[in-house]
């Protein structure tokens, strides 16, 4: 049988967009690619990037009072303003878009801007009814976000409405603890909208290390955030053109409310189930290693499979699945170990490998441990402590976790990734000569456990780091 294509991919995201690139130009296979939205899919058009750029423009009233700090008596961040920076922020992702387009263009992938949907085993449809054969097909759709159920739910925003809006609310509610939530709590507060959180936990980013969880819940109430923890379900009703929020202390009037609790895969309407694609509870396309669905020419990667929702796992999913399935090199993707950061400032939350909690379910670990205050923020005036923290396996030496609460602690996590992924040891971490001054020599110069977990000697302290 002779097929349109050899590839056809749905969803022109991080994972998609890598996929049929390499399919097409590493190894000449015939893709075609459609994508309903912007190219760039929810990383480049409505997620980590405009999230730094605001996380940047959220940071300029910290960076004058450090600079006030430093002796600059009067440095003032001006008044924010937000359609000149709506207007940048569009352009740079009209930029990126025709980037990803571009390099989809110079692969040969054919685009097709419509929406799709499986019409069988081998067969997309378009949303024309055009229907389009390919021998293999690709799902990377990604995920949506999830509205908990509350009354009035209606009236609130999520993530992606933030990016669109014409002016910034003055007084905004913003509902979760997980990445997003912590993140545009961050950016509304530092942009300077009264900026209350409720999550319904009594520490926000649930899985992190619970130190890092706890700096991090502090470092919000003290820049700012009004934070509501331990709240219970919400209700929402109009106030005019405002929304009335009923928290647990009452009811309060907001320009906004925005819903961060979280996000599912976004498979409804495809076609899956006609087909007998397995699916799991929540909707996620169930895969084997290879990123092969139930059904074996359809393959699925990204978000909407549901392992780890990162967009460089998308990227490295897409890529194993195109040098599998069309360079004959069988490739799996690790996901037991990868690097996270939350952009929360003046601390970034950063993260690989088992937390404290989980490695002393494991068993025995030595835990390398050091708070203190950097000097580019204690010289300005700010309390602020970083803390850095070593997971070491007691048997074997390996660092099996890293997490960091610091200035810039994404940007270290990814370096602490390399010698991690190779399974080095706290010797070979020693071994390594500190850069000086920096905060990142911290972690090649702790010398003692400053507790052991798990095992007899659990929770025991043993030394200062
Ligand atoms: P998360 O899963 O991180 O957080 C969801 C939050 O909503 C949690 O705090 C959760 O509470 C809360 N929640 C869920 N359901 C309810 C409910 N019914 N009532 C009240 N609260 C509820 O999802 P996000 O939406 O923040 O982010 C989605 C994904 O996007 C992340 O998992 C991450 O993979 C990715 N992302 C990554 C970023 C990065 O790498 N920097 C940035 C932004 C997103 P609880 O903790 O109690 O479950």
């Amino acid at each position: 049988m002779t097929f349109d294509y050899d590839l056809f991919v749905i969803g022109g995201g991080s994972g998609g967009v890598r996929a049929a690139r390499i399919a097409a130009s590493e190894y000449g296979a015939r893709v075609g690619l459609a994508e309903e939205s912007r190219m760039g899919g929810t990383c480049v058009i409505r997620g980590c990037v405009p999230k730094k750029l605001m996380i940047f423009a959220s940071q300029a009233e910290a960076h004058a009072a450090e600079a006030r700090g430093y002796g600059w008596a009067g440095a003032q961040a001006g008044a924010f303003d937000w359609q000149s920076f709506h207007k940048k922020l569009d352009a740079e992702l009209t930029r990126l878009e025709g980037a990803y387009t571009g390099g989809l263009a110079a692969a040969n992938v054919e685009i097709h801007k419509s929406r799709a949907k499986l019409y069988d085993a081998h067969t997309v449809e378009l949303a024309d009814g055009q229907r389009l054969t390919a021998k293999h097909i690709l799902i990377a759709v990604g995920g949506r976000p999830q509205l908990p159920g509350f009354e009035g739910e209606e009236l609130g925003l999520i993530s992606d409405d933030l990016f669109l809006m014409d002016k910034l609310p003055g007084r905004v509610l913003v509902v979760g603890g997980g990445f997003i939530a912590c993140e545009f709590a961050t950016i509304l507060n530092g942009l300077g909208a009264e900026t209350v959180l409720a999550y319904r936990g009594d520490a926000v980013l649930r899985g992190f290390d619970m130190e890092m969880r706890r700096h991090a819940t502090e470092q919000l109430r003290a820049v700012g955030v009004d934070l509501r923890l331990n709240q219970k379900d919400l209700k929402l009703e109009k106030d005019g053109d405002r929304v009335r929020a009923h928290l647990d202390e009452g009811p309060e009037t907001f320009d906004a409310v925005m819903f961060a609790t979280g996000r599912a895969p976004y498979t409804k309407g495809l076609g899956l189930e006609e087909l007998g694609v397995k699916l799991a509870k929540n909707g996620a396309i169930v895969v084997d290693d290879y990123s092969q669905s139930s059904v074996p020419s359809i393959f699925a990667v990204g978000d909407v499979t549901d392992r780890v929702n990162l967009t460089p796992v998308a990227i490295r999913e897409g890529h194993s699945f195109a040098d599998t399935v069309f360079g004959a090199k069988p490739r799996t993707v690790d996901h037991s170990l990868y690097g996270a950061a939350v952009y929360v400032r003046p601390h970034e939350v950063a993260s690989i490998g088992l937390t404290e909690e989980e490695a002393a379910e494991r068993g025995q670990h030595d835990v390398y441990s050091a708070s203190f205050r950097p000097m580019r923020s204690l010289f300005a005036g700010s309390d602020a402590r970083a803390v850095m923290k070593l997971i070491v396996d007691s048997d074997s030496q390996k660092v099996v976790g890293c997490h960091i609460f610091g200035p810039e602690a994404g940007e270290m996590i990814q370096l602490v990734a390399i010698p991690m992924g190779m399974g080095a040891t706290k010797a070979q971490f020693d071994a390594a000569i500190a850069v000086h001054p920096t905060l990142a020599e911290e972690l090649v110069t702790m010398r003692k456990p400053a507790r052991h977990i798990g095992g007899k000697a659990a929770d025991k302290t043993v030394g200062k780091a």
